[in-house]
């Protein structure tokens, strides 16, 4: 650690672009020697005639093809890897939220670059050595437990394994521990919201929380700024996937206005997902990854299939690292009604910033008559549940209005009691399409 405390590693995080650019290109170089050593890469180039040792600038990558997840089930479980079997210490699971689950990677040194890029990102956001930090997150298989835990333990915080669930025991433990950082996913912070009510735990002045590091699925600037509100602390948007060792890959700094991307260890690209031609900054398309340094599972040109855009021009906190976005959801999480394209975070966004809204919705959607329809269903609040019928009218059409002039689609709105939508301590699952294609 430097000596600076702004910087958890001075050097990479104060490079230049030309800096970057340079350090780049000697990364992939040696990044495409050592993934022709795998079946699936090998296999690949030989195909395309693609040479590896052939990339002499960094617009080559160009010539690399994409890879998808689907090339990732095919050659599941050892298709991509680099090293022998006896270089490797470690093995995690994508969660699978879209179909059958990968196998990914580690060895001694990915685990370390690892754990230094999540300490980095912590500390970055304002973490510092003597915080206790509290990781609600799933251990196991999912890279959101193990993989904050040994940034966290890196950086030098009292680490507290919670884990996912147990809700009112995550309470208690933030209260005797004095917990002031946390890893959570949005939809647990949500619940959690339920749950400190129902306590009757003041959040603000029975708990000591001042970060949350806040990620692992979509959630929209309106929920940030309700768990800001309520917790009275700041939350700083994570990013990451399995594919590239987990979370890590890019975060929130102190301005909270993008994240940045690790450029020192991940390349980063937005293509159009139809054409695969890559998008000026400050459009929004497909984020493609390809991990530089990776040794046991180097990924090249990596679709993830998340949707964001690079923020232009430079950060006001003077890391030159590039900014995606926050992701607007996966290109699968799109769907199509009445002939308009939808996000589910869209329709979250609205939701949010109406104060008589509560904290969980779900959209059904469904087909009668060969007409489709988008049924949106909001939990209220309670102090609106129980005043007369005419104000919950007045709220439903005020909900139904609002939809309608962002998403051009006018949804049937159902409001319904608090805590009575199905709750999710994992990832939440916002959309329910009950059409039959
Ligand atoms: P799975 O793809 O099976 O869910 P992972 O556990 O590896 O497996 O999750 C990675 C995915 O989670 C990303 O590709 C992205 O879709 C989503 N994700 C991760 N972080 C964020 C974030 N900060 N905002 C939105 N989505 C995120
Ligand atoms: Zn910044």
């Amino acid at each position: 650690m430097t000596d600076n405390a702004q910087y958890w590693d001075r050097p990479a995080e104060t490079l230049t672009r030309a800096g970057i650019e340079k350090l780049q290109l000697s990364l992939l170089k040696s990044c495409l020697a050592r993934a022709g050593r795998s079946m699936f890469y090998n296999a690949k180039f030989k195909k395309i005639g693609f040479d590896p040792g052939s990339a002499s600038s960094l617009d080559d990558v160009g010539r690399i093809p994409f890879t998808v997840k689907q090339d990732l089930r095919e050659s599941y479980p050892y298709g991509f890897l680099c090293e022998p079997r006896e270089q490797l210490v470690r093995m995690h699971i994508s969660s699978g939220t879209t179909g059958q689950a990968i196998a990914v990677f580690y060895t001694k040194a990915d685990l370390e670059l690892w754990a230094d890029l999540l300490a980095r990102c912590m500390y970055m956001a304002g973490a510092r050595p003597g915080d206790t930090f509290q990781n609600l997150s799933g251990y196991g298989l999912f890279t959101g437990g193990l993989g904050f835990q040994y940034g966290a333990e890196r950086l030098g915080m009292l680490t507290i394994p919670s884990g996912a669930g147990n809700s009112k025991r995550q309470i208690q433990i933030m209260r005797d521990f004095s917990t002031n950082v946390i890893h959570i996913i949005p939809s647990f912070l949500l619940l959690l919201m339920d749950v400190i009510k129902e306590m009757k735990v003041d959040p603000q002045n029975d708990l000591s929380l001042r970060i949350a590091f806040v990620g692992a699925e979509p959630y929209s600037q309106e929920v940030r700024r309700r768990f800001e509100d309520f917790y009275a602390i700041k939350v700083y948007n994570s990013y990451g996937l399995s594919e590239m060792n987990g979370p890590g890959v890019a975060f929130e700094c102190p301005c909270q206005n993008g994240l940045h991307v690790w450029e020192d260890a991940y390349l980063v690209e937005i293509i159009d997902p139809k054409s695969l031609a890559p998008v000026p900054d400050g459009q929004y398309g497909e984020l493609v990854l390809t991990a530089l340094r990776r040794e046991a599972m180097p990924i090249l040109r990596y679709r993830t299939r998340d949707l964001t855009r690079i923020l232009p021009g430079e950060c006001e906190c003077g890391r030159v690292h590039k900014r995606i976005d926050r992701i607007q959801g996966r290109t699968d999480d799109m769907f199509i009604i009445k002939g308009v394209n939808v996000f589910p975070i869209q329709v979250e966004q609205v939701l949010m910033t109406i104060p008589e809204v509560g904290n969980n919705y779900v959209i059904v959607l469904k087909r009668e008559n060969n007409v489709d329809d988008m049924v949106v269903r909001v939990e209220v609040t309670e102090s609106v549940f129980v005043e007369d019928m005419r104000k919950l009218e007045h709220v439903r059409k005020r909900i139904a209005r609002d939809l309608k002039s962002e998403l051009l689609v006018t949804p049937k709105v159902e409001l319904v009691e608090p805590n009575s939508l199905p709750k999710s301590e994992g990832k939440a699952l916002r959309l329910i399409d009950q059409r039959v294609i």
